[in-house]
């Protein structure tokens, strides 16, 4: 965090969310012929006589938050009136001739970004790959076939799929993207009295070691816990 501390972070997953939230991008929006099949429901409608919107939905076999969506955009093409309590009536002799593929085309084009973005994020919480690789590819990166980043679950512990990883000894935290690239330091190797900085919080002097961290004084942003591979020897 801003504070210089390992930040930790939990993901919540479980495999059945993915049915769910395919389930609902699916239904989300009504495709070409969904809007047909409701359009021709309307046009059977006699004039000047209204319908419920679940009347024209069954009759349709469509959903009714899709059909009330294909209502929606007739209306707006002046083609549909809306009455109170739900209640539609055509006021176009034929609501097929209305165009309506700009609109259901940016549904197609949002429901398709809306499932890039559960894949991505499926993909993020089942990898058994480094899951900082994953941001950074995600935001364009493309970091080398071996890269680890050292801190996350997958390259730590156990992963979640039962995969072994290394004893922490051997996975050497790596440098994250936005530090200097200079990171053999243990905090082990730092003792009581050395002088060190930190990218956030400048230069400083270590007050004591303990395992993986060590405090230091910073003077002017006091004293702080850090872990050593943050801090550089000066
Ligand atoms: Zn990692």
């Amino acid at each position: 965090g801003r504070d210089g501390e390992p930040s930790r972070c939990t993901i919540l997953y479980r495999v059945e969310d993915r049915q769910i939230q395919g389930y609902f991008l699916g239904g989300k929006y009504p495709d070409i012929e969904e809007a047909a099949q409701a359009a021709r429901v309307v046009n059977a409608i006699p004039e000047g006589e209204r319908r419920p919107l679940e009347e024209i939905a069954d009759a349709a076999g469509v959903p009714r938050r899709k059909v009330r969506i294909v209502l929606t955009l007739l209306k707006r093409h002046g083609m549909m009136r809306e009455h109170r309590g739900g209640e539609w009536e055509r006021a176009a002799a034929d609501v097929t001739t209305a165009d309506l593929s700009r609109e259901l085309t940016d549904y197609e084009e949002r429901r398709a970004l809306d499932r890039r973005k559960l894949e991505a994020m499926i993909g993020y919480s089942q990898t058994a790959r480094c899951r900082t690789r994953l941001i950074l590819e995600y935001f364009g990166e493309s970091p080398p076939e071996d890269f680890r980043c050292g801190h996350c679950d997958v390259d730590t512990g156990p992963s979640l799929r039962g995969v072994p990883a290394p004893p922490a000894e051997t996975a050497a935290p790596q440098p994250m993207p936005w530090e200097n690239g200079d990171s053999e330091h243990e905090a082990e190797a730092f003792a009581p009295g050395d002088e060190v900085s930190h990218p956030t919080f400048g230069e400083g002097v270590v007050l004591e070691v303990r395992s993986e961290r060590a405090e230091v004084d910073f003077g002017g942003h006091g004293v702080r816990t850090i872990r050593g591979d943050f801090l550089t020897r000066i």
